[in-house]
């Protein structure tokens, strides 16, 4: 069993609504279970900052599936949402990103190949990222450095 900590994010169109199929989707989902949401945000652009704002937040679940298999549930979800992929970090109606995995022990999972890399390479530069991962995890400490301290940090 894993738990997972996906990060969530839409730019385009009825942004709420991607969201919250694509939670409803997961939700259905037999392998997943314990599925919680955070609060969503609304945050400017990052990467490419001509695009509208965004819609971002966190989701939290356990599941059997296997790191590389839930990256397939996910983007299966983005396909469903009708991603297209145009411009990297441009506008989407659906972006999910896995940021942490934590195995059954608790411990959280590195991986690092051509499709999949955890802990998420940005997640730590990214406040809309931190902010609803902290509302999931507030205990939550990187490298020595408390969550609440490094979004203190992000903000100067
Ligand atoms: P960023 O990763 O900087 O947030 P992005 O989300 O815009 O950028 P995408 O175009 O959505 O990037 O994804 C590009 C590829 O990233 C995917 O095809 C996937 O194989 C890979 N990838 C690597 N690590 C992860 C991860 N932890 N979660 C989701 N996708 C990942
Ligand atoms: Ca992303
Ligand atoms: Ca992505």
């Amino acid at each position: 069993m894993y738990t997972y900590y996906i990060s969530v994010g839409s730019n385009m169109g009825d942004k709420r609504g991607y969201i919250n199929s694509a939670f409803q989707s997961l939700q259905q989902h037999e392998a997943v279970s314990k599925l919680v949401a955070s609060a969503l945000i609304e945050t400017e652009p990052w990467g490419y900052t001509e695009q509208d704002t965004f819609v971002n937040g966190m989701w939290s679940c356990e599941s059997t599936l296997e790191p590389h298999q839930m990256l397939s549930l996910i983007q299966q979800l983005e396909q469903e949402a009708g991603r297209k992929r145009l411009i990297h970090w441009g506008p989407r109606t659906l972006d999910l990103d896995i940021i942490l995995v934590y195995d059954t022990e608790g411990m959280l999972i590195s991986l690092c190949d051509e499709s999949l890399v955890v802990p998420h390479p940005h997640f730590w530069e990214r406040t809309f990222v931190l902010e609803p991962l902290y509302q999931l995890l507030p205990t939550f400490t990187y490298k020595g450095i408390k969550v609440v301290d490094r979004l203190a940090q992000l903000s100067v």
